[in-house]
């Protein structure tokens, strides 16, 4: 049955109607602390540089404020959302999808490497441009540098991730590329499970007065999480490993590791063992090499079909690389496995944030099985 309006903690924030009927449709029954904290100066115009733990919602918050302050009437690029990888871009626009449904004729588009640019042309044009755009750094400053997608109509720029969008040189070298070609008088919001008071420094060097919100670290623990460390060889990962899915019970399982080859491997191994297996990771360049131009759209491409695959509950298991790691927000997975350990507590939060999203209950089982992994953990 559908929730009454009336009875939505979504109602005191003054939304258009089309939007408060939308996060009724999608079952938000209350706001989350990071919604109450940041969503009223955010739908203002207020620069917002916000760190809340992961599966809070904190998409909904930008996308609520950009749909709300959006002008469908007006044809030109408003919003720009810039993301660390092509499945999150995905996963971002989708959701402005789902909350901005009741707005006639929005129109939203992703970019993202891998794709061909003829898309993008095609997907921009002037006489159907999209009011809002999702990508990837290295895509989206493309596009603006040839003048296809046109940014002197934008009114809000978020990253999302966006330690890892300023931590990674080459990332932050686009974004600030990107950044520069905007029109000065803008709205900038910027959101990640984790921020260091360096990185945190330099977001704002891109914004005025910005309303900062942050978890503090206590909260920053998964509650409803379960988390386990087995200690182990090397060699005795995949035994533990089949032991543990053969025995617990799980909606859906995602399971890290540290390297591409290592998760293609794994995933063949437990294919060959009737688990109901599949792998996501970037292309690896041997292939990209040896593959023609049009094999590696393919299979570049294919990702976000494997990714929709996985969400539609097609497998029960994700082999997944860090990629993933960060802001992929699937319902049904519960159980995270560190086959093998992350690389700095950060990216363990946001691994093992993959599983209870949203203060469901979810487990958390990490191996360690070297020295320098005892090292990390203690760390
Ligand atoms: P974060 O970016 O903070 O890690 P997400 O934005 O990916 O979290 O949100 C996690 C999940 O919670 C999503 O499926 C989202 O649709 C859902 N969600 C967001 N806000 C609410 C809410 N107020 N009530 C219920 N579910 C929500
Ligand atoms: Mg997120």
């Amino acid at each position: 049955a559908k929730g009454s309006i009336s009875a939505s903690g979504f109602k005191d924030f003054l939304l258009k109607p089309e939007l408060l009927q939308a996060t009724v449709d999608c079952g938000f029954e209350h706001p989350s602390e990071v919604q109450h904290a940041c969503l009223p100066q955010a739908m203002l115009g207020t620069d917002v540089l916000c760190q809340a733990k992961s599966g809070m919602g904190k998409t909904a918050v930008f996308v609520l404020a950009c749909l709300q302050n959006l002008e469908v009437s007006k044809t030109a690029v408003q919003v720009l959302v810039v993301c660390h990888t092509r499945e999150l871009a995905f996963q971002i626009e989708l959701e402005f999808k789902r909350l901005g449904k009741n707005l006639q004729g929005l129109k939203t588009g992703s970019v993202f490497g891998g794709q061909p640019l003829e898309k993008d042309k095609e997907l921009l044009k002037d006489s159907r441009c999209p009011h809002i755009v999702v990508g990837t750094p290295g895509r989206v400053l493309q596009l603006a540098k040839d003048k296809i997608l046109k940014l002197d109509g934008l009114s809000t720029f978020v990253l999302d991730e966006c330690d890892r969008c300023i931590d990674q040189l080459d990332l932050r070298r686009d974004v600030q590329q990107i950044f520069i070609r905007t029109p000065k008088k803008k709205q900038v919001m910027m959101f990640s499970a984790t921020l260091s008071a360096d990185t945190r420094d330099i977001c704002k060097k891109f914004m005025q007065g910005p309303h900062e919100i942050t978890v503090d670290e206590s909260k920053l623990t998964l509650h409803g999480l379960l988390q386990y460390y087995i200690r182990l060889e090397e060699r005795q990962k995949n035994k533990k490993l089949f032991d543990l899915l053969d025995m617990l019970e799980f909606n859906q399982v995602v399971i890290f590791v540290k390297t591409v080859r290592r998760a293609m491997a794994l995933d063949g191994l437990l294919q060959d063992h009737q688990f109901p297996s599949m792998t996501l990771h970037p292309m690896p360049k041997a292939f990209a090499h040896k593959a023609k131009k049009g094999d590696v759209l393919t299979a570049d491409s294919s990702r976000i079909e494997r990714l929709q695959a996985f969400k539609a509950f097609k497998k029960r298991i994700l082999v997944a690389t860090d990629l993933f790691g960060r802001g992929m927000d699937v319902e049904k997975v519960n159980i995270v496995i560190n086959y093998d350990m992350p690389e700095d507590s950060d990216m363990y939060l946001h691994r093992v944030g993959r599983a209870g999203r949203f203060g469901t209950k979810g487990l958390a089982i990490t191996f360690s099985a070297t020295e320098e992994d005892q090292q990390a953990r203690r760390s």
